[in-house]
């Protein structure tokens, strides 16, 4: 590898043997769909005996469910449907029912506020909400806030009674490949980590290809005894991809959780034997931390990997992970730009190194580039990864200014990430964090996920986030932290408390990454669902009372 030409993969694909058509077509005539007729490839944790869907289920209720929305409902070809749904063993049947009939899903995150809600419709222009029955009048109240096309608003429940009475199947309309790289497949919007979500326009392609890509570098990983606990919303790009999309496809069995809750995931993962979980650094934080997880000692025994992804993860954090546990754990990189894998760890590629995420996934091609937008020269050297390949979304939805800042030209073909990332001589990546995010201290950069990450290591520290705190006079800004203690932990002294962690602390780093901001004591750090820091709205907090 020349740091200063276009970085490759390491794992090789022919992009013309992609042939998807239509998505849903891809999925149900799929080796593991069409392989596994007999084999539970849903399952529901909650009834795992009673409630699941084989793969003939799949192929066959998934065209039921396609009749049942042209004909009761009125969906038609490029017709928006929002999901706005938990997860549920029918879900992934609604999102290839609605692709079949060529319309357009748009999945919403759950914890949606009737604002953030009506936002989404408004920017997809949805047609058709189906939603939780337990959030249909929120959903009537985000559709009252401002005009919407929205025509229906059907819950779930109904769904699934008109599912149970259809017995006409409707089978996915055609799609050609050259038709499949254009057509829209997913509205899915980005996790409004940096500001208002983005509506994000994937087509089939997109998706297929990085199905491709990740069966390629999950080959040796991947098992065919793999159990899947799908803990991740699959409204989010990463759940959705992962459990929609690659697990059948590779003919896995994935055992679906309605929502994550810690206590529920260890008691099936002893009950069911789950062995392999897809995370977010939070849920990392916990299994490292939690004291629930010594309850529950068969946990131990059973979970054999961790990939985790969304948000920076460190090495510290991974290490005790995997040692608590006694598994693996790896870093998986992607964005809702992306469809969203781009980085991946390999076991044929021998020396992964935890504190990385990998290589770049088959097909795809990257950069890395200073802020005049010019290679960067030497490895370790951080810049802005820049990426181009069949998995990078056609641009943001009504939104033509952000498509074209988030390319380097109007060809539209190299997208940039926004992250800051070092490439190593092997070809790894290290993802340093958000260029945005980056705290401009005393002339220096200071990466916020690293500071993060040494606070973690404190014995009484359950959770921490650091921001920049601004201060214009001196035209700086000085990290501050945000610290949730364990329960039980720290003096009940606040001021002492902070001041004790604060020294810890800045003996472990540089001047300029010491904690000249102070340290805020907090009963919880803010996340979005899929996994993110909100520094955002820590930023925002300008009455806060820091110590030290
Ligand atoms: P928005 O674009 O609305 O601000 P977002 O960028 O958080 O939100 P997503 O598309 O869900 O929305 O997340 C992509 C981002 O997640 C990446 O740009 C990167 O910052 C972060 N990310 C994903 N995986 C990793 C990882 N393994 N390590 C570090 N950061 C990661
Ligand atoms: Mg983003």
């Amino acid at each position: 590898i020349d740091p200063h030409t276009i970085h490759v993969s390491p794992w090789t694909v022919d992009l013309d043997a992609i042939t998807t058509g239509n998505l849903a077509s891809f999925m149900l005539e799929s080796p593991g769909v069409t392989g596994n007729l007999d084999k539970k490839l849903f399952i529901d944790a909650n009834a795992p005996t009673t409630n699941y869907l084989t793969g003939a289920d799949i192929i066959e209720q998934t065209q039921r469910l396609s009749h049942l929305l042209k004909t009761k409902y009125g969906v038609r070809e490029n017709d928006v449907v929002c999901l706005w749904l938990f997860n549920s063993i029918y879900l992934p049947l609604l999102h290839y029912a609605v692709l079949g009939l060529g319309a357009i899903v748009s999945p919403a995150n759950v914890g949606y506020l009737p604002n953030e809600l009506n936002h989404q419709l408004t920017v997809s222009q949805t047609k058709i909400i189906i939603s939780e029955a337990s959030l249909v009048a929120k959903a009537k109240e985000a559709t009252d806030l401002s005009e919407t096309n929205v025509a229906h608003i059907i819950s779930y429940d109904e769904i699934m009674e008109g599912l149970a009475t259809t017995t006409t199947q409707q089978p996915p309309l055609y799609i050609s490949l050259e038709q499949a790289k254009i057509k829209h497949a997913y509205y899915c919007f980005s996790s409004g980590t940096s500001g208002a979500a983005k509506g994000v326009i994937t087509t089939h392609y997109n998706i297929a290809s990085n199905i491709i890509q990740t069966k390629i570098v999950t080959a040796s990983i991947y098992y065919s005894d793999s159990l899947f606990g799908a803990v991740l919303p699959m409204s989010h790009i990463f759940g959705l991809q992962t459990f929609i999309y690659s697990c059948p496809y590779l003919g896995n069995s994935t055992i679906i959780f309605r929502q994550f809750n810690l206590e529920l995931v260890l008691q099936k993962t002893s009950e069911l034997k789950i062995n392999f979980f897809h995370i977010v650094p939070p849920i990392a934080v916990l299994f490292a931390k939690s004291p629930l997880v010594d309850q529950y000692p068969d946990v131990k025994k059973y979970i054999k990997q961790f990939i985790c992804g969304a948000a920076p993860l460190s090495k510290t954090l991974a290490n005790a992970v995997s040692s608590r546990i006694g598994c693996r754990i790896q870093q998986a990189y992607g964005l809702t730009e992306t469809s969203p894998m781009t980085h991946f760890f390999s076991y044929d590629v021998d020396a992964y190194d935890l504190s990385g995420v990998g290589w770049l996934v088959p097909g795809v091609e990257a950069r890395l580039v200073d802020e005049h937008g010019e290679h960067v020269h030497t490895f370790d050297t951080p810049g802005e990864l820049v990426m181009r390949g069949p998995n990078i979304m056609k641009g943001y939805l009504r939104n033509p200014q952000a498509t074209r800042e988030a390319f380097t030209d109007d060809t539209f073909e190299w997208f940039k990430t926004g992250d800051v990332a070092v490439i190593k001589p092997d070809g790894q990546y290290q993802i340093v964090d958000r260029f945005k995010e980056l705290i401009k201290s005393k002339g220096h950069q200071v990466a916020p996920a690293e500071l993060e990450a040494i606070l973690l290591t404190h014995p009484d520290i359950a959770d921490a986030a650091v921001t920049g705190f601004n201060v214009p006079d001196e035209g700086t800004e000085l990290p501050r932290a945000f610290i949730v203690l364990k329960s039980g932990a720290g003096t009940g002294n606040a001021a002492n408390d902070a001041l004790a962690v604060k020294q810890w602390f800045d003996t472990r780093v540089a001047r300029h990454k010491q904690l000249w901001g102070g340290i805020v004591m907090l009963p919880e750090v803010p996340k979005s669902p899929s996994g993110k820091i909100l520094r955002r709205m820590l930023r925002d907090r300008k009455n806060d009372f820091a110590h030290g």
